[in-house]
């Protein structure tokens, strides 16, 4: 049987110092656990621009259809800012979800003990959190129709629609209930069924898809607005929350935050099962290219060290090998490592992103 495939595209700024830190991880798994993927990797984003003129070519897109995970380290950048809209880089990001069709989001937020401290909550609040955001990702608001800006009378109006089928809602209700399984169980549903149809459909879709395939799983529904309460009041009540794409947005981002550096956030996406039964999958820290400290050392290779245990979960079926990624990093962190972005004391001298690196790697061998 031929080996797992990877596509790495390491991509702009920090990506492909961060993604270096992930070769190592790779090459560990290779090495000490008998786990040999076959990795390519190539170029998306600027990088791709400045080598073909588009920021993903149709190569790499095929590609990236016909491994089994694909692994995104970051693009763009100052020197993209000017270009046409068409070509910027964030449009080879977009392409290879469009295209992969990717409509399960899923947005962990964990924090990790040793940096309780460190978010705006209180400690016992956040300390030990461990939970799933699946966001709705191709669908909704952002792409329903009639959307624009359009003359009515005498003054404007600006119009974007929500809209969702039952099958787009049924997909992703079973993408939460199959990680409810691997998780505590639990799935909450959030729309706002009190003031949106879209919303009652959502609902009612979920219920059907619960009832019918996966009445082993705890469920319950809440209004969306309810649910950004409840989660800065006591986060740790959820599991798995699933929710469409604009509540999505900013409940994700609400409960990323918080768990502190956006250096320690993974991401995945996920579409539909190939015919080897592993859903399409494109894993990717969420932060950005960070312009302001690409080249110098000092970035955080965490969040995309996190997403490559994402892979081996999701897209591998190696949930003990990704836990053991996790306390890796869990152990790291304790034993008072902290790269730039982790630092709240006084009198700590940050590690370089090699040295984070290096740390995890051997912490793999000890946990
Ligand atoms: P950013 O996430 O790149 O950076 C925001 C801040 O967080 C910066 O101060 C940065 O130094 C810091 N930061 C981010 N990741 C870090 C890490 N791993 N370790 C330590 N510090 C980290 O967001 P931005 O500055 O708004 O955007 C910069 C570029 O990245 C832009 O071109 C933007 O379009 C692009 N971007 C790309 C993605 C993506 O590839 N998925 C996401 C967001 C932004």
């Amino acid at each position: 049987m031929s080996n797992p495939s990877l596509l790495i595209l390491p991509g702009d700024g920090i990506g492909p110092e961060v993604m270096a830190e992930v070769r190592k991880v790779i090459d560990w798994f290779a090495e000490n656990r008998g786990m040999a993927f076959d990795v390519s990797e190539d170029l998306v984003g600027g990088c791709a621009y400045d080598a073909h003129g588009t920021p993903l070519t149709d190569e790499t897109m095929a590609k990236a259809q016909e491994v089994d995970a694909v692994l995104l380290g970051a693009v763009g950048g100052p020197k993209y800012d000017s270009l046409d809209f068409s070509v910027k880089p964030e449009r080879g990001l977009l392409r290879l979800r469009k295209e992969m069709d990717l409509y399960a989001n899923l947005r962990p937020a964990q924090c990790f003990d040793a940096l309780a401290d460190f978010s705006s909550l209180k400690a016992d609040v956040v300390g030990g959190l461990d939970i799933m955001i699946v966001r709705e990702l191709t669908s909704g608001v952002y792409f329903g129709e009639p959307r624009g800006v359009f003359k009515e009378g005498n003054e404007r109006v600006g119009i974007n629609t929500q809209r969702y089928t039952e099958s787009e809602i049924a997909r992703v209700a079973r993408s939460a209930f199959e990680l409810a399984r691997k998780r505590d169980n639990k799935v909450c549903s959030m729309e706002k069924a009190n003031v949106m149809e879209s919303g009652v459909l959502w609902r009612d879709v979920v219920t059907e898809v619960h009832a019918a395939e996966y009445p082993d799983v705890e469920l319950s529904h809440m209004y969306a607005d309810a649910g950004a309460m409840q989660l800065t009041r006591w986060p740790k009540q959820f599991d798995v929350i699933v929710t469409d794409n604009l509540f999505g947005d900013l409940l994700s981002d609400l409960a990323a935050m918080l768990t502190g550096s956006l250096g320690m956030l993974p991401s995945a996406s996920l579409g539909a099962p190939m015919a080897n039964g592993r859903p399409k999958a494109l894993y990717e820290p969420v932060h950005g290219s960070a312009p302001d400290i690409a080249g110098q050392g000092k970035a955080n290779p965490i969040a995309c060290i996190l997403s490559f245990a994402m892979a081996l979960r999701y897209s591998f079926d190696k949930g003990d090998e990704a836990t053991r990624v996790e306390k890796a990093v869990e152990k790291v962190l304790a034993d008072g490592l902290r790269t730039a972005d982790l630092l709240g004391q006084e009198g700590v001298a940050p590690v370089s992103t090699g040295e984070m690196g290096d740390a995890i790697v051997k912490a793999l061998g000890e946990v």
